[in-house]
């Protein structure tokens, strides 16, 4: 066993077993801190989501297993795959690919101006994934610009979702019932508290596509929102071009971003859509 300390974490040392090696600390999020590892055994970079089990609530240990049972069945080159999980006394440890990257919303942050065509590899990529994941029944529920990493620089059919905490798998009907996600990418019927299906995500695939197409700027929200104005936009579903794009870019946009969840298109429809 090896423990390591990082400048973030004093308190909070990582055990690795003897075949690990840590290299860096990449990023905390809300459930662990996910560090750079090289496994001795494979020689090959991972990373490692590592979770203290003594800071972190028994409802969330539960929410992480239930992330790794996902995480276990899915094999998608867009997806971040899974390479296993250890459990000590204190901690959860989830291995699974490095990518190198960094995040789409980085990547976004960092073009000048994104072009149809570039947006269109992204989607493709994208709808390719979440048709993946539909057809398994499960819901991503938290598709953003944050949780898309880029395996390759400047290689856009290289994204992979990551991420998958708030997934769920459902096989009676594909109807949910509990509310989450990040605000500003849910869906009008999330945000009413309705019954939803898989279709959340491509909603949220639509406001990433607005993004895309819109030099960074969000269909429904403006610096300075508050949650209530944000929720009338969205319901509203008014949409406001800030760029000229073309009419059938347009024109699949709002396929994505319909209100009317069975009106919406779904991901393999999406696929079939001439701008792709
Ligand atoms: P949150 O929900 O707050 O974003 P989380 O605890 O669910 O966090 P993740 O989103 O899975 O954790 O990971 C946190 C961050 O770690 C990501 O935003 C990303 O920067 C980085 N990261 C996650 N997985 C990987 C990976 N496989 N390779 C490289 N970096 C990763």
């Amino acid at each position: 066993m090896e423990i390591y300390i990082d400048e973030f974490t004093r308190d909070f040392p990582y055990e690795l077993g003897s075949d690990m090696k840590y290299i860096e600390t990449i990023d905390h999020g809300a459930f662990g801190t996910v560090i750079h590892v090289l496994d001795l055994s494979t020689n090959q970079d991972i990373a490692v989501k590592v979770i203290n089990k003594d800071r972190t609530r028994y409802s969330y240990i539960d929410k992480l297993k239930e992330e790794i049972s996902i995480l276990k069945i899915l094999d998608h080159p867009n997806i971040v795959k899974f390479y296993g999980y250890i459990e000590t006394n204190n901690q959860l440890l989830i291995k699974m690919e490095y990518i190198r990257y960094g995040s789409l919303k980085n990547w976004i942050k960092k073009q000048e101006k994104i072009s149809e065509e570039q947006a269109s590899i992204i989607l493709r990529r994208l709808l390719s994934a979440v048709e993946y994941l539909h057809s398994k029944q499960i819901c991503h529920r938290d598709i953003k610009p944050a949780n898309i990493m880029l395996s390759r620089e400047n290689d856009l059919d290289s994204i992979k979702i990551i991420d998958f905490g708030l997934s769920t798998q459902n096989f009676d009907n594909l109807i949910n019932n509990d509310y989450c996600g990040t605000y500003i990418y849910m869906a009008p019927e999330l945000i009413e508290k309705k019954l939803y299906f898989n279709s959340v995500d491509i909603w949220s695939i639509g406001v990433l596509m607005f993004i895309l197409l819109n030099k960074g700027k969000h269909p429904f929200y403006t610096k300075g929102d508050n949650r209530s104005e944000i929720a009338k936009k969205i319901k509203i579903g008014k949409i406001n071009f800030y760029e000229k794009i073309s009419p059938m870019a347009k024109h699949l946009l709002l396929k994505l971003l319909e209100p009317n969840p069975s009106w919406r298109y779904t991901a393999s429809q999406a696929l079939k859509h001439p701008w792709i």
